[in-house]
C-alpha cells in the first residue's frame, strides 16, 4: 500500500516514531507485505534517484528514518513469526515487534530470545543493533541467536535483489547484521533465529527456554530521605554488586535489575528513584537470592520501601515490564560500564539530578538508567559479532524528556551537560578504557560525531564498533557500494 500526503493515513504515519521530536515527511510511505514488493520499491527509488529509508518499530532515538527521506519503506505490516522447517530455525518478518516475537515463540514452543524490555520496539532495528534485555545475563544478546538474514541490497549497477546471508552463505553480510545497527546495508526483510549450539529439529529446543515464573520486587527511595552521601553509597553498592556478580554462570545470572533515577523536583513531594530486581522464580533459592541482593544494595543507606515480592508468569512479566507505549520528546546517550561509576561520577550524578531540583512542572527532566548486563553476553568474542562490547557489567542511559512547550534546546542541553561532566576526563564520551567501553548503537547519539561534545579525539565509530569498524566498512563497500542506505551514524564507505 502506498500513502502520499493527500491520503488521510499519511498524518498517522508521519508521527509514528516514538521520539516525537522528529516527524517523517516523505513523498510516499510504502507499507509492504513481501520481499518482492521491497525489491520493486527499492529498484524504482534507485532508478528515480530518490532517497530511501526504512522503518520497523519506529523506536530510533535519532532521526535516522525521517532525515531527508523521499521514500519510506515501512515494514510494520510484515510481521509474521513462525518456524521454518526447511531452514530448521524460527523466521521473523522484519516488521514484527518484540511483543509479537515473545508471544509467538513462547506460546508456540516455550522458547524466547533475550530481547529488550519494551514490547513495541521493532525487530527491524533492534536485532540488527544487537538487542539485549531482562534475559541477557542468562542467555546473551539477540544477535548471538541470529542464524540468518534476508536483505534487499543494491549492487554497483543499481540493481536491487534479495540476498540470503548466514554463517555459511554470504557470511560477511550475516556478520554485519549482528550489531552494526539498522539502515546500513539494505532492507532486512526476514531474520532467522536459532541457538548455534542447538542440535536436532525440535523447535522447542532450538532457542533458550525462559523460566516459567519471575520473582521480583523493587526498592523505592524518596529524594527527601536520601542525601548526597546516601545516594553515592547506593550507586557504589549497586556497581560493586555487579562488579562481583557478572561472570557468566554466576548464581545471580538470572537477575535483571534497573536503577532508574529521575530528577528531584522542588515541591512538597520531590519524587524519588528506584532499583528494580527480578529473577528466575523457579530457582529453589530464588527468595533468598532476592533478599541477598536487596541487603547488599541497602547496606548502610536509608531503608527503602520494598513491597512484598511477587511471582509473575514469564510471558505476562515480559509483556508488562518496561516502558511500553511511552512516547515523547527526548534525547538519549549511553555508555557501557566495565566498572562501577567512580565516586566522582556518583557525585556529578547527584548534582545533576538532585542538587538543583527542577521547579514543579518543569519541562525537562534528566534521568539516569543503569541496567544490569554481562553474564552470558560476555561469553562471546568481541569480533564474533559486529557488536564488540563483550566484557561490560552495566549499561547506562542518560536521558532527558520534555513536552516541547518551551522548545527543545533546554532538554537537549541538560543531558549534554550531564554526560559531558560524567566523562570529562575522557573528552566528554565513554572512550573504551579500563572503566568504560563506548556506546550502544541501538541508543544512537549523533553528538558523538560533533567535536563540540566529543572532544576526546576518538572517532564516533570507535565508540560504537571499536576494532570491528574496518571490517564493517569493507562489507559496506561490497554490499552497498552506492551508499544507498545511510544515516548520521551509518557505516561510511571506505575511502
Ligand atoms: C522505549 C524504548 C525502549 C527500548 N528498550 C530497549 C531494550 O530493552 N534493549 C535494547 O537492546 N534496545 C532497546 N531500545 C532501543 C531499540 O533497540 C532501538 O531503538 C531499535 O533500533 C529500534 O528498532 P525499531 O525497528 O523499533 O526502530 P526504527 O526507528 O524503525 O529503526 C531504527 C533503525 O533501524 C533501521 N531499520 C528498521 N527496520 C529495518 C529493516 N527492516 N532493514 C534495515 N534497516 C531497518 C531504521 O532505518 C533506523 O535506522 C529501546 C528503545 C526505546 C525507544
Amino acid at each position: 500500500m502506498t500513502v502520499g500526503p493527500d491520503d488521510p493515513r499519511y498524518a498517522d504515519l508521519r508521527i509514528k516514531g516514538v521520539n516525537t521530536r522528529f516527524t517523517v515527511d516523505p513523498e510516499r510511505f510504502h507499507l509492504v507485505g513481501s520481499t518482492d514488493q521491497v525489491v520493486g520499491l527499492v529498484q524504482d527509488a534507485v532508478r528515480a534517484g530518490k532517497r530511501i529509508t526504512v522503518r520497523g518499530g519506529g523506536h530510533s532515538c535519532e532521526n535516522f528514518v525521517g532525515d531527508g527521506a523521499q521514500v519510506v519503506i515501512d515494514l510494520s505490516e510484515f510481521h509474521d513469526v513462525s518456524f521454518d522447517r526447511r531452514r530448521n530455525a524460527f523466521v521473523v518478518e522484519a516488521g514484527a515487534t518484540l511483543r509479537e516475537v515473545f508471544k509467538t515463540l513462547y506460546l508456540g514452543w516455550g522458547v524466547t530470545v533475550p530481547g529488550g524490555q519494551c514490547g513495541e520496539v521493532g525487530v527491524g532495528g533492534h536485532f540488527a543493533g544487537g538487542g539485549y534485555g531482562p534475559q541477557s545475563r542468562e542467555f546473551g544478546s539477540v544477535v548471538d541467536y541470529l542464524h540468518a538474514v534476508e536483505v534487499v541490497v543494491v549492487n554497483r549497477y543499481g540493481r536491487a535483489r534479495p540476498v540470503f546471508a548466514s554463517r555459511e552463505e554470504n557470511p560477511d553480510l550475516w556478520w554485519a547484521h549482528t550489531g552494526a545497527g539498522g539502515g546500513n546495508f539494505g532492507v532486512v526483510t526476514r531474520y532467522w533465529l536459532r541457538d548455534p549450539n542447538a542440535r536436532g529439529t525440535d523447535p522447542a529446543h532450538l532457542l533458550p527456554r525462559p523460566p516459567g515464573t519471575i520473582l521480583g520486587s523493587p526498592m523505592l527511595w524518596g529524594w527527601g530521605d536520601v542525601d548526597q552521601a546516601a545516594f553515592m553509597r547506593i550507586l557504589r553498592n549497586y556497581g560493586t554488586f555487579f562488579e562481583r556478580h557478572s561472570e557468566p554462570g554466576d548464581r545471580f545470572a538470572s537477575l535483571f535489575s534497573v536503577l532508574l533515577a529521575p530528577r528531584k523536583v522542588a515541591a512538597a513531594d520531590p519524587g524519588g528513584f528506584l532499583i528494580s530486581a527480578e529473577l528466575d522464580g523457579t530457582l529453589p533459592n530464588a527468595d533468598a537470592l532476592l533478599k541477598e541482593f536487596q541487603s547488599e544494595i541497602t547496606d548502610g543507606v536509608p531503608t527503602p520501601l520494598i513491597p512484598p515480592p511477587e511471582r509473575t508468569p514469564w510471558l505476562t512479566n515480559a509483556l508488562k515490564s518496561g516502558i511500553n507505549g511511552e512516547s515523547g520528546r527526548y534525547k538519549q546517550k549511553s555508555a557501557y560500564l566495565r566498572r562501577r561509576f567512580t565516586d566522582e561520577q556518583a557525585e556529578i550524578t547527584y548534582r545533576h539530578l538532585a542538587e538543583r531540583p527542577a521547579p514543579a512542572g518543569a519541562q525537562e527532566a534528566p534521568m539516569l538508567w543503569l541496567l544490569s548486563y554481562g553474564g552470558a553476553v560476555n561469553t562471546v568474542r568481541p569480533d564474533a559479532t559486529a557488536m564488540p562490547q563483550r566484557d561490560s557489567i552495566l549499561k547506562a542511559i542518560f536521558l532527558t524528556t520534555w513536552d516541547g512547550r518551551g522548545g527543545d534546546s533546554d532538554g537537549i542541553r541538560r543531558v549534554r551537560e550531564y554526560y559531558r561532566d560524567m566523562y570529562a576526563s575522557t573528552g566528554g564520551v565513554p572512550v573504551p578504557d579500563d572503566a568504560n567501553d563506548g556506546c550502544y548503537i541501538n541508543y544512537p547519539d549523533i553528538d558523538t560525531t560533533d567535536p563540540a561534545w566529543n572532544t576526546s579525539g576518538v572517532p564516533w565509530h570507535t565508540l560504537y564498533f571499536k576494532d570491528n569498524y574496518p571490517r564493517l566498512q569493507r562489507i559496506k563497500a561490497t554490499w552497498d557500494p552506492r551508499n544507498v542506505f545511510h544515516h548520521a551514524l551509518s557505516i561510511r564507505p571506505p575511502r
